[in-house]
């Protein structure tokens, strides 16, 4: 059971739901939005997501989950989506390039071409999101773009990840590029690691929830 309102459901390529999911208050303070599974093979965000969706918290702030971004992807075991799209490097930024279709981070024929990017930048403009929270894997670190130093070093205590700033390679086309570089909203990448149970990623993480319904 998940306790949340289903905002927008919208049908991947390959005919799965794509879910933009809400808990709100009436009168909210700002707005979050967290996105799970942009890339097919690091499945840990949604089932953290889905864990703190299946108790009823409160929170002073709207909060908006897309648990799954990619769920192509994560059937088909894949970085990118059925089109072997890296969704990463589909944004529409002004260092977005064409890249070999060969490539594990293929950004797409153009800006934004794939389904599931053209959902993330319509829930972006529609709700105007005050931070963004993305989950990947599995670097066990927090990096961020965007007016976000002060965020990411809470999101660094709660989870003894350390912080890095630069993954020390450029992400042309990126989703941090586009919200915390070109949109100034503050951008968190949680890196989970993937070789923990799901039991520990949940402890390690689940005060980052907290965090988000008040800060
Ligand atoms: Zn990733």
């Amino acid at each position: 059971m998940i306790f949340a309102d289903l905002e927008l459901k919208i049908n991947s390529n390959l005919g799965k739901e794509i879910l933009l999911l809400k808990r709100s208050p009436e009168d909210f303070l700002k707005t979050i939005l967290v996105v799970g599974v942009m890339h097919g093979d690091e499945p840990s965000g949604e089932y953290l997501i889905n864990r703190y969706l299946q108790e009823r918290n409160e929170t002073k702030n709207r909060l908006l989950f897309i648990p799954c971004l990619n769920p192509d992807g994560l059937t088909l075991g894949t970085r990118g989506n059925s089109n072997s799209v890296d969704l990463n490097r589909n944004f529409p930024t002004k260092n977005w390039e064409i890249t070999d279709k060969n490539d594990n981070f293929y950004g797409g024929e153009t800006p934004a071409s794939e389904t599931e990017t053209r959902m993330l930048i319509y829930t972006i403009d529609r709700y105007k999101p005050d931070l963004i929270v993305t989950f990947h894997e599995p670097y066990k670190v927090v990096n961020y773009d965007g007016p976000a130093k002060e965020i990411v070093e809470r999101f660094s205590e709660i989870t003894g990840y350390p912080v890095q700033q630069d993954i020390g390679y450029p992400t042309p086309g990126s989703f941090g590029t586009y919200c915390g570089v070109e949109r100034n909203i503050p951008t968190i990448t949680l890196e989970l690691p993937d070789n923990e149970t799901k039991d520990k990623l949940w402890e390690s993480t689940k005060d980052i929830f907290n965090y988000i319904t008040s800060f």
